[in-house]
């Protein structure tokens, strides 16, 4: 028992540390970003609206069930690993008893039996996205795959990952079935499956199984915990507040430039106006910190799937234009623009862009504006 509580704790705590810092640092880039007080205000504005928003666009999965056989894989996955907090939790517990019971549901065969259903769910969620992947593999399909240009190897990982995960879960319960430390009689139907191939190894060998499972099963999700917060799966964390300050005007909608001035005024051929400031404003973006800090957000909250790249008609028709491509070079931009504060304290100009040097012109003038571009990048 001590061993497993000194491991599980330790590799917690290892795992914190990292994850811990590196939110720091994004969160210190981040605010190299201008501010947004138009998405603030339109938050303040709308009371309610946060919980609404949350609960069907991203507990609902609403927009990406219109995309039915990923949209439901997606769904399985997501919907499975809020209900495997539970496991979680059960995880942490036995760390310190080996017999621990969520209190209350915790021997209800009802909750065995929904950790079973949406471990398996998660299961064949994966299963779905390794064959979408295989179909639209980019080394045979090229630009036509949507997840050209992507980070597939990193995709395959968190694949790899979540595998680890279920599959951990299901050895450590089903050993728990044979060494009698299993907290549902009924109901967690997977489990017991497991549990009966075990069986034959004896109870000698099934608790050894049982320690080194529930290790390996806190291992697997912390690394994972670790790795989503250096990779594009981040989203998992950033979809809540990228959704919170989601501009919800219609689709394709601009906004005016906050702040037109006697001299743009000017330019533009606009009535004069007293009221317009003199100072010239700050148009367009030529670096990441001339984006504001939802921007940047929206970059880390983008999970690669091509969505908008494949419904991008400046992309269909062959232009240079992937609006997947643009959060990813802002994202990749960032990184480079964070190691410059690491290695300064503070950003010094590194002779780089995000335009010219990530984004082209040409890339740029190939947008017509139409409402598939990411909202996000719209607002
Ligand atoms: S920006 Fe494009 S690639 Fe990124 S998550 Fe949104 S639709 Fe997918």
């Amino acid at each position: 028992m001590a061993v497993r509580i000194i491991i599980g704790l330790a590799l917690t705590v290892a795992a914190f540390a990292f994850a811990g810092r590196r939110l720091w640092w994004l969160y210190r880039v981040a605010r190299t970003g201008q501010p947004a007080p138009e998405r603030v205000a339109a938050v303040r504005g709308h009371p309610g609206r946060d919980a609404s928003v949350e609960a069907t666009e991203v507990i609902g999965q609403r927009k990406l069930l219109q995309w039915t056989v990923p949209g439901i894989a997606h769904a399985l996955t997501f919907w499975g690993f809020i209900v495997l907090l539970l496991t979680i939790l059960e995880a942490y517990g036995d760390l310190f008893s080996p017999t621990f019971a969520i209190p209350v549901i915790g021997h209800w065969p009802v909750t065995g039996f929904i950790e079973d259903l949406f471990a398996v769910g998660v299961l064949a969620g994966i299963i779905t996205f390794a064959v979408i992947r295989l179909v639209n593999n980019p080394k045979r399909e090229g630009r036509d795959s949507r997840f050209s240009g992507s980070h597939t190897g990193a995709a395959w990982l968190v694949l790899l990952g979540i595998f680890g995960v279920i599959a951990t879960l299901l050895l450590y319960r089903g050993a728990q079935i044979n060494t009698g430390h299993f907290p549902y009689a009924h109901g967690a139907f997977a489990s017991q499956i497991v549990g009966h191939w075990l069986a034959p190894l004896g109870t000698g060998v099934n608790s050894v199984l049982e320690t080194v499972f529930i290790l390996a099963q806190l291992a697997v999700i912390l690394g994972f915990l670790v790795f989503i917060t250096y990779s594009k799966h981040l989203h998992i964390f950033m979809a809540f507040p990228n959704t919170y300050y989601a501009n919800l005007e219609p689709k394709g909608h601009i906004q005016n430039m906050p702040v037109v001035t006697r001299e743009v005024r000017s330019m533009l051929g606009l009535a004069a106006s007293e009221t317009a400031p003199v100072e010239p404003g700050r148009f367009g973006a030529k670096d990441v910190n001339d984006l504001s800090w939802n921007l940047l957000m929206s970059a880390y909250a983008c999970t690669e799937c091509g969505r908008c790249t494949s419904e991008c008609p400046a992309n269909l028709t062959g232009k240079k234009l992937s609006p997947r491509k643009i959060m990813m070079d802002t994202r990749d931009r960032l990184e480079q623009v964070g190691k410059n504060i690491n290695a300064n304290g503070s950003f010094k100009d590194d002779g780089k862009t995000l335009l010219n040097d990530f984004i082209t012109v040409e890339e740029l003038r190939a947008c017509t504006t139409a409402s598939k571009v990411p909202r996000s990048w719209l607002a």
